[in-house]
């Protein structure tokens, strides 16, 4: 397997220090960009100005990203593209953080901001974890994981998960975007505080006059829509009633929830649409405003 080449921009970190409109991305290669598309049916569902505004994010994202093999996994350019374009997809029509979209679609990038490395690993990762409970004992457990995003921190993505997102797409599934919504989650929280499944929203988010009137639109929404799943998961695991639609982990938390819908919003909207209306609505007014 050849190394990416997409990544071997050498004048890169320079350029990450110019405003991006000063930047010369490398462009992606047109046979590899048409192959990226063609392995994603929720890609290569986008009509072609968003393509190619995708394309744009793109390029940028890799000035501005370092890709990292673990575990002998070595990093080619499909790799690299196939994880780029889908982390760029919720970025599509978005402004900056917390801003309304301007004339600068890569303002939107700046929802990235707060790392760099990209760490992937061949497979599942396993992670030690530790948990002191209420009584102070130590649990400590190993978890295994398919992605992770830190804080501040890098973001993890198992290979073998990531390589089934077309696959995927149908049970409402992403593990790329699960991740990388959790960063945009986590910009709205302080350093130690856990991310809540709501991410920071634009002025004038769908039609509310202050940001907490925003807020309060937001939690009105998720809310419900979380503690109905949660409902649903724990019917179905206690009396056996039939499983909801989506990764039964949406109920651990809110965080988790927005992960898991935002998954299958992006991946399989129609099927989304169906199971979730309200929250379609919702993430509309977040991820399409204005449209
Ligand atoms: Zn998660």
């Amino acid at each position: 397997m050849r190394t990416s080449s997409l990544t071997a921009q050498l004048p890169r970190f320079a350029q990450a220090w110019l405003p991006r409109r000063w930047r010369e991305p490398l462009p992606i290669p047109e046979r590899l960009w048409r192959k990226t598309l063609a392995r994603h049916c929720f890609l290569q569902a986008l009509n072609s100005a968003e393509q190619q505004r995708l394309r744009q994010l793109c390029r940028h994202f890799l000035i501005e990203k370092e890709f990292h093999g673990a575990h002998g996994l070595v990093i080619s350019d499909s790799i690299v593209l196939a994880i780029t374009a889908q982390a760029c997809l919720p970025l599509l029509h978005l402004g900056g953080v917390g801003t309304a979209p301007g004339s600068d679609p890569l303002q939107a990038l700046n929802w990235y901001g707060d790392f760099v490395g990209i760490v992937v690993q061949p497979g599942a990762a396993v992670a030690q974890r530790e948990v002191t409970d209420a009584a102070g004992v130590v649990h400590r457990y190993r978890e295994v994981l398919a992605g992770e995003a830190m804080d501040r921190g890098p973001i993890m993505l198992s290979w073998a998960s990531v390589e089934q997102a077309d696959a995927g797409a149908a049970s409402g599934h992403n593990v790329v975007i699960h991740e990388f919504v959790h960063k945009m989650d986590m910009r709205g929280i302080t350093l130690g505080q856990h991310p809540g499944g709501a991410p920071p929203l634009p002025r004038g988010f769908l039609d509310t006059r202050s940001e907490a009137e925003a807020r309060v639109r937001w939690q009105s929404v998720m809310q419900p829509a979380f503690e109905g799943f949660r409902e649903a998961v724990a019917m179905a695991e206690r009396f056996g009633a039939e499983a909801p639609w989506l990764d039964s982990y949406g109920a651990t938390n809110p965080a988790e929830f927005f992960a898991v819908t935002c998954e299958a919003y992006f991946v399989n909207r129609e099927r989304f649409a169906a199971e979730f209306p309200a929250l379609v609505t919702l993430y509309d007014g977040f991820f399409r405003p204005g449209r």
